[in-house]
């Protein structure tokens, strides 16, 4: 065993491609005292049996721009290492074999193009042309993009560690990481088999192991291994070296030529979990048993998109493991649990892909110490404590590995591991016909059926068949009363004589108000990136309750406590478990809420902004007045326990009301009129506030200013040249979701950032920036344009404007 040294600025957990990127970058950044252990030999986990597809297209586009990264450095690698890497530049075909699929990849061929990648549209025809052994039948079209590659695997994994170690990297094989050790919350090193290593920064890039290596540090890491599968046939003379990869996603499967064979994998629906007791020690260059009943449906799929498979002799039935997380994305960044560790793992069967981009940004992250730009897609503080559950995991990797290549239909809903974190007005809203989704684990009512029945979505591109029970509850909200269960929302106290210097450091906003009073604001990082957007609520001279959204519960948390200064006196606790919140919105909230309680709930008593104690029925619960969806209304916070009997007592009531249920469809669709920000959709930690159009929300002057202040300045005096703006489609068709282009004038000039059909507009409705490189965005700018949304390849006329469609002056909200 090699003997280690006692200290690295940087320690790296596994060899692996991901690991060795991560330290060839590190190095590149000029970060050179890295050391990176290995516990076998390098590339042993997953990375030696991948297939070596490497791919441009993503979900997003600041991770297409990573995967647009991996292509060029791997084209350069070899000139720059002198090891070659089989990277080809052959291009890929994926094929539509249904017009739903093949509005899926034009939609996506619209995306690619704002992302700037090159991409054709191809008829059934063409395609074959481009790829002489696919059988066309049932085709219907099929995007090529010339610039995907292959690349060898290995020997891309020696050319980064070779990279590497020219820049002074230390590699060691065969020294397993034993601890992870840490001091008030911050790392310090690492326990080996060979001794211990002092650092300052530890990146656990364990590939399938990071589970239990997170697990030494108590930090969760949540993936989980399945089975995975390929064939290679015997040589097919008709294959030509520089034959595209083909995906076939309705057939589950792909085709790479490889050295005059066939090379053909599969993303199947029902996957098969592995390593459940953990990943065995003896694991390395692990082979599992060919399961030839599990993979035989698929070769037949396979057959019928190439016939030539059913001549040809299979040399090589292989099978191994890659690990998978929750929602398919991988994971990224320094932990929300302890400073200092790193993670980048679970790559979901695109790690070849990803490597060098992933590996580019944590470098930079670890270096720079933040993001170089919006990673949320992937950011490790996405995940719930709770998802590090090994039963949890296996059961929904059953259904992860497939949802690859299953259709991406707007609103698709996880279908496994349901069920796990419930409101306490769960069963009651099932039982009035709610239909839910899953964020971070959380049951949400998202549209409501009729009740006492099941309601199932069924998906598509267009109109899906809740269209119409979501309108009518977004009327209900526009025109009478609605309620929202929004018991998902995060919620945190902080406490102490110092909360509120503490909080009006990080907050934009002016936050040293009142008692009773609620402050819109967001937390920005020092480039005036908003980092998180909520709202405070002073509870008492010395206590806020802050409220963000359930998908940055633990993002947020980790924000607020480590913005908390040692000596200051101030403690942060998580209180989302111990309140529901029950929103009750719309003109007639007022008349509703006035029967059940002897508050005086007049404007001038308790105006838009306040907030207060109230009785309700028998429960005593806080109310604010504050609204999502753009009505007079109340958020109800209602300790746990009384929430079913003040759900009761509402209900009771609101039938003279016509008080319906409503879900977060329609909450989305009621908010986009008004163009209310959404984090993590409209606006990122690479947006400001001022391109936000949230200026409205910055206390420039207040005493002691605040965290971005000064980078805000400077945008406001040089002007920002891209602003997010409403847009409204002028047709009634098609539907709006995100990353469509927007075109001004016949430019492209922005991305859709969130999209829905606005039911009292009357349009498809969307927000999204439009950026102007000449000069400041105005409102006269915005204005003076002709602006149209591409949709599946088609552009369709739409309106931009600064200001919100629905009630700009926000008359109706402080009514
Ligand atoms: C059949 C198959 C086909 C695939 N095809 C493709 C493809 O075409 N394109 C693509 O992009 N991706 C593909 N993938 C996925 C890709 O192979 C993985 O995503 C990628 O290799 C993951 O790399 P990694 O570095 O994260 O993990 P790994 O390669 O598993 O590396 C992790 C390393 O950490 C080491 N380690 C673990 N614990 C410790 C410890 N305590 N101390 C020290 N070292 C430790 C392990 O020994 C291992 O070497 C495929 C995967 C499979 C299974």
């Amino acid at each position: 065993m090699a003997s280690v040294p006692s200290h690295a600025q940087v320690v790296i957990i596994g060899g692996g491609i991901v690991g060795c990127s991560v330290a060839y970058h590190l190095a590149r950044r000029g970060c050179t005292d890295v050391l990176l252990l290995e516990r076998r030999q390098l590339t042993c986990g997953t990375t030696w049996h991948a297939a070596g597809l490497v791919g441009q297209l993503r979900a997003t586009h600041n991770l297409t721009r990573l995967a647009q990264y991996t292509t060029t450095l791997y084209e350069g690698l070899e000139r720059e290492t002198g090891q070659a890497t089989g990277f080809r530049q052959v291009g890929s075909i994926a094929v539509a074999a249904s017009e739903a699929r093949f509005e899926e990849l034009r939609r996506g061929a619209s995306m690619a193009r704002v992302f700037g990648l090159e991409v054709q549209i191809l008829a059934p025809e063409e395609a074959r042309e481009r790829w002489p052994l696919l059988s066309t039948e049932g085709v219907v079209g099929a995007v090529y993009l010339p610039k995907d590659g292959r690349c060898n695997p290995v020997d891309t994994t020696a050319a980064l560690a070779r990279g590497a170690r020219m820049r002074g990297v230390r590699i060691l094989e065969q020294v397993k990481v034993t601890g992870i050790r840490t001091q008030g919350g911050r790392v310090t090193g690492v326990t080996t088999e060979a001794g211990e290593v002092r650092a300052e920064a530890v990146v656990n890039c364990a590939g399938m192991w990071a589970r239990e290596v997170g697990a030494l540090a108590d930090v969760s890491v949540p993936l989980h291994a399945a089975e995975h599968f390929y064939i290679v046939t015997e040589p097919i003379p008709e294959l030509t070296a520089d034959l595209p990869v083909l995906r076939d996603a309705d057939a589950c499967s792909y085709f790479k030529e490889d050295t005059g064979k066939l090379l053909v994998g599969w993303f199947e629906p029902i996957a098969k979990p592995w390593g459940m007791t953990g990943i065995p020690e003896s694991c390395a260059f692990e082979q599992l048993p060919a399961d030839l009943a599990h993979i035989e449906p698929l070769f037949a799929a396979a057959m019928r998109r190439v016939p030539a498979l059913e001549a040809a002799g299979v040399q090589v039935f292989f099978n191994g493991p890659e690990s998978f997380t929750p929602d398919d994305r991988y994971l990224l960044g320094e932990t929300p649990e302890v400073r200092g560790l790193y993670v980048a793992a679970g790559f979901n069967s695109i790690g070849i892909q990803s490597a060098g981009g992933a590996g580019k940004v944590l470098a930079d992250w670890i270096v720079d110490g933040h993001p170089p730009f919006d990673l949320w897609d992937v950011d490790i503080r996405r995940c719930a404590p709770f998802q590090r559950n090994r039963r949890y995991l296996r059961d929904r990797t059953v259904e992860t590995l497939g949802l690859l290549y299953a259709m991406h239909w707007p609103f698709r809903q996880a279908e496994s591991a349901r069920g796990v974190r419930r409101s306490p007005l769960h069963e009651h809203l099932r039982a009035a016909g709610a239909c839910f989704g899953e964020v971070a684990g959380y049951e949400r009512a998202n549209w409501f059926g009729t009740p006492g029945t099941e309601p199932r979505y069924e998906y598509s591109y267009g109109r899906q068949n809740w269209f119409a029970h979501s309108a009518a509850e977004h009327r209900a909200v526009r025109e009478g009363v609605g309620l929202f269960d929004q018991s998902s929302f995060a919620k945190f106290i902080l406490r102490g004589r110092d909360a509120a210097g503490v909080l009006g450091r990080i907050c934009a906003n002016e936050v040293d108000v009142p008692v009773g009073r609620v402050v819109y604001t967001q937390w920005l990082n020092e480039r005036g990136g908003i980092e998180a957007d909520l709202t405070v609520t002073r509870e008492a001279q010395d206590s806020y309750l802050i409220v963000s959204s359930c998908a940055t519960q633990t993002r947020d948390f980790s924000w607020l406590c480590r913005s908390i200064p040692p000596e200051a006196h101030a403690v942060a606790v998580d209180v989302s478990s111990a309140q529901a919140v029950l929103g009750l919105m719309g003109p007639r909230s007022r008349e509703l809420l006035a029967t059940l309680t002897d508050a005086d709930l007049s404007s001038s008593v308790f105006p838009f902004g306040s907030s207060r104690l109230i009785d309700l029925g028998y429960a005593r619960v806080r109310a604010s007045r504050i609204t999502y969806v753009g009505e007079l209304g109340y958020e109800l916070y209602i300790p746990t326990e009384f929430a079913p009997a003040v759900f009761d007592v509402l209900s009771g009531a609101g039938a003279a009301f016509g008080l319906r249920l409503a879900g977060f469809h329609a909450m989305n669709s009621l908010r986009i009129e008004k163009a209310y920000r959404h984090w993590g959709h409209d606006i990122s930690d690479e947006d400001t506030p001022l391109e936000a159009g949230l200026g409205f929300a910055i206390a420039w002057d207040k005493p002691g200013g605040f965290v971005g202040r000064e980078a805000l300045l400077k945008q406001r005096a040089a002007g920002v040249r891209r602003r997010l703006a409403a847009l409204a489609l002028e047709s009634a068709q098609p539907l709006l979701y995100h990353n469509e282009p927007i075109w001004r004038d016949g430019r492209l000039v922005g991305k859709t950032t969130s999209g829905m059909f606005g039911h009292t507009i009357g349009a498809a409705l969307a927000l999204g920036y439009l950026e102007n490189h000449a000069a400041p965005v105005t409102a006269e700018w915005v204005a003076a344009g002709r602006y149209e949304i591409e949709v599946a390849g088609e552009r369709f006329p739409a309106r931009a404007s600064l200001r919100p469609f629905y009630d700009p002056a926000s008359e109706r909200v402080k009514c």
